[in-house]
């Protein structure tokens, strides 16, 4: 996907930009002026780029992957700031801070909708792109990486010093590690070892204040937070400890390509029934797509073994895939990184340093998790709407096997939650290369409608999805403010039950929601949600008062709710809320299957009060209840 080039010549580019930024950049409104003179304070050698200097465009659009986000529309930041250490990090929080600017951080830049370089209020952009070292320990068996590097950086030094080590990260060279890790990080050895964010040991973090906490100092709540959280909640990470993951000598890599015609939905069903019981080492992806007018399967595979081993297996488990020793390449597993990233595997391995966005496209993309294969009659329903697409829209599937390492770790172990109860996760894709908001309208509408038609097969209550393949059709705030019950919306969909300690961690280590984005973890601000089945709804508790806040369905059908949201609010809770309240659970419970109320006990006195109240008066017991309790 990426044009090749040397990582000398790029590292050049950025030795010139910082040089010529230091001397050049110059800044041109009162808030500019005043965060410049900070930072100039805090130190005279951090570089910075003013949308007036040359090089402000170049830099902004450098990790740009998705062009929805280059257009002249696109709202821009004030200033981008390119640290050249963890101190510069540090004057850019504590300025920023002292200012009322918004920071937002950015590693590789890869955001599927643009978070870390965009905004709905002024702001500013600290890229990490000047730090992105990868220190290597063999004899220790683990890396510090730092939060700029790109995932093709740290294989390709980690292959640079061992053959027999890997890493379990995701496919595409040019996505950073400062984001990737922070939302998990899912690849190719992932049902072997788990996601990149399980196999992180220590991190170092600025903090809201400016200061820098490592694992120790920042607690083990703060170090869960930030492995599968999502990046741009906590804090700037500035590296990572990597544990390292053994991996064999040769590997296998083979790619098996079927058309509906030659009997791929026999194939894909087959897939569904094992792919998450196969070995671990043994690792098939399913990509569904449309060319011109043929609907295609490819069956993507890894194996941490040879191809005699990999045949035995396959022709075991998955004899209908046909697969012979001309459809596999042996290879070592550095050079898988580069076949799974369609480059030639015995290409030069310096073109996983290449850090230019080449191929970007549009793009917008959605994701899904699957407890229960999909039928013969369902994958026809998805090829129809493949097929119905307009011709210029390039509708895909990727279909990524769960089960092994990922299912046996605990739910709950860090954020990321999609763990034994999947089968398999999707993502659903539109590309397009027109310009234009037609085009754009056009796809996205598409990919909406496709998102719909999957409702009833995919994971329900919540309808779980990925934050790494962020999606803000799950719900967003403005400027980062979502309340607690606004941002259950997307929170629970990404971290399930963890949503709550999220809050937790957040309201504790960023009581003033510095960090934040249109999709971050919001501060606690004394809520009481109610998940019914498909949908969620809040009651919400502040002072006293109760209300219902506003309601997030699929479908928008909302009405119980609402009508408690037009009820006249007194300063207290009064007993006409309670019967109300009592009255519309009461209807949801009959009209919905297992309603639950989840109740959080962590806030004031008057809350809880609040709390005991409506759970006396709506006659919950305990059963009823599923207490989420953080003190
Ligand atoms: C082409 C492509 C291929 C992909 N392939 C995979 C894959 O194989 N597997 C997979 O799991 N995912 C994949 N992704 C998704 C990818 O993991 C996420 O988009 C990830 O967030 C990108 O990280 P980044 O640093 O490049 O992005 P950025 O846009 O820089 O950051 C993403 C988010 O993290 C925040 N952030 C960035 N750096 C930091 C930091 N240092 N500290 C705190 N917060 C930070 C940002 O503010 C933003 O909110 C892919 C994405 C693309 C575009």
């Amino acid at each position: 996907m990426e044009t090749p080039k040397s990582s000398t010549l790029f590292s050049q580019f950025y030795v010139l930009l910082v040089v010529f930024s230091i001397s050049c950049s110059a800044s041109s409104s009162p808030v500019q002026d005043n965060f410049v003179l900070c930072l100039n304070n805090q130190s005279s050698k951090i570089p910075f780029y003013a949308p007036n200097t040359p090089l402000y465009s170049t830099i902004l659009q450098s990790s740009i992957k998705n062009l929805r986000f280059l257009s002249s529309t696109t709202p821009k930041p004030q200033l981008i700031v390119t640290p050249l250490d963890d101190s510069h990090v540090q004057a850019s929080v504590i300025c920023c801070r002292k200012h009322g600017l918004q920071l937002k951080v950015r590693s590789g830049g890869h955001d599927y909708e643009g978070l870390s370089y965009t905004s709905d209020v002024p702001f500013i952009v600290v890229d990490l792109v000047n730090i992105g070292s990868v220190d290597v320990n063999v004899e220790e068996g683990s890396a510090w990486v730092q939060a700029g590097a790109t995932l093709g950086e740290v294989y390709y030094k980690i292959a640079e010093k061992s053959r027999t080590y890997g890493f379990p990260g995701g496919t595409c060279h040019t996505v950073g590690v400062g984001g990737h890790f922070s939302g998990g990080g899912y690849g190719t050895l992932a049902r072997k070892f788990g996601l990149a964010a399980d196999n992180i040991i220590d991190a170092r973090l600025v903090n809201a204040n400016g200061e820098i906490l490592d694992r120790k100092s920042m607690g083990e709540d703060l170090f869960w937070a930030i492995r599968g959280g999502g990046g741009g909640s906590f804090g700037v990470v500035v590296a990572w400890k990597i544990k390292l993951v053994p991996v064999p000598q040769t590997v296998t890599v083979s790619m098996v390509s079927r058309f509906l015609e030659q009997g791929a939905n026999a194939l894909v069903l087959k897939w569904q029934s094992i792919a998450h019981t196969l070995p671990k080492e043994l690792f098939i992806r399913v990509q569904l797509c449309r060319v011109d007018t043929r609907m295609r399967v490819t069956f993507q595979t890894m194996y941490l073994g040879t191809t005699d081993q990999l045949l035995k297996e396959v022709n075991q488990s998955f004899p209908e895939l046909g697969l012979t020793s001309s459809d596999c390449a042996e290879m070592s597993w550095i050079q898988s990184i580069l076949s799974f990233d369609d480059f030639p595997k015995d290409g030069a391995l310096d073109v996983l340093l290449n850090r230019t966005q080449t191929l970007t496209r549009f793009f917008k993309a959605k994701s899904d998790f699957v407890k229960e294969p999909f039928s013969e009659t369902i994958l026809r329903g998805i090829w129809k709407q493949f097929y119905d697409a307009d011709e210029a829209m390039q509708p895909m599937m990727f279909l990524s096997p769960y089960g092994g390492r990922l299912s046996e770790i605990g739910e709950s172990e860090i954020p990321f939650p999609h763990r034994k109860e999947y089968i398999n996760e999707v993502q659903h894709l539109a590309w397009w290369d027109k310009e234009g908001i037609e085009a754009s309208n056009k796809n996205i509408d598409w990919l909406r409608r496709f998102y719909g038609y999957m409702t009833p097969y995919v994971s329900q209550s919540p309808r779980a999805s990925y934050i790494n393949y962020r999606d803000l059709d799950l719900g967003h705030s403005s400027n980062g403010t979502a309340t607690y019950a606004q941002a259950s919306a997307w929170g629970v969909k990404y971290f399930n039950n963890n949503f709550e300690k999220l809050v937790q961690v957040k309201s504790k280590f960023d009581p003033d929601n510095f960090f934040r984005n249109e999709q971050s973890i919001p501060v606690n601000g004394g809520e009481v949600p109610i998940e019914l089945l498909n949908n969620i709804g809040v009651l919400h508790f502040e002072r006293g008062e109760l209300e219902v806040s506003r309601s997030f369905t699929d479908t928008g059908n909302w009405n119980y709710y609402d009508a408690l949201r037009s009820e006249k609010r007194g300063p207290k809770l009064e007993a006409t809320h309670l019967e109300k309240a009592k009255e519309l659970y009461t209807k949801c419970s009959a009209r919905l299957i297992n309603p639950t109320l989840v109740l959080n006990h962590s806030t004031s006195n008057a809350y809880s009060e609040g709390i005991t109240l409506l759970t006396k008066n709506l006659h919950l017991s305990m059963m009823d209840c599923k207490f989420i309790c953080s003190f």
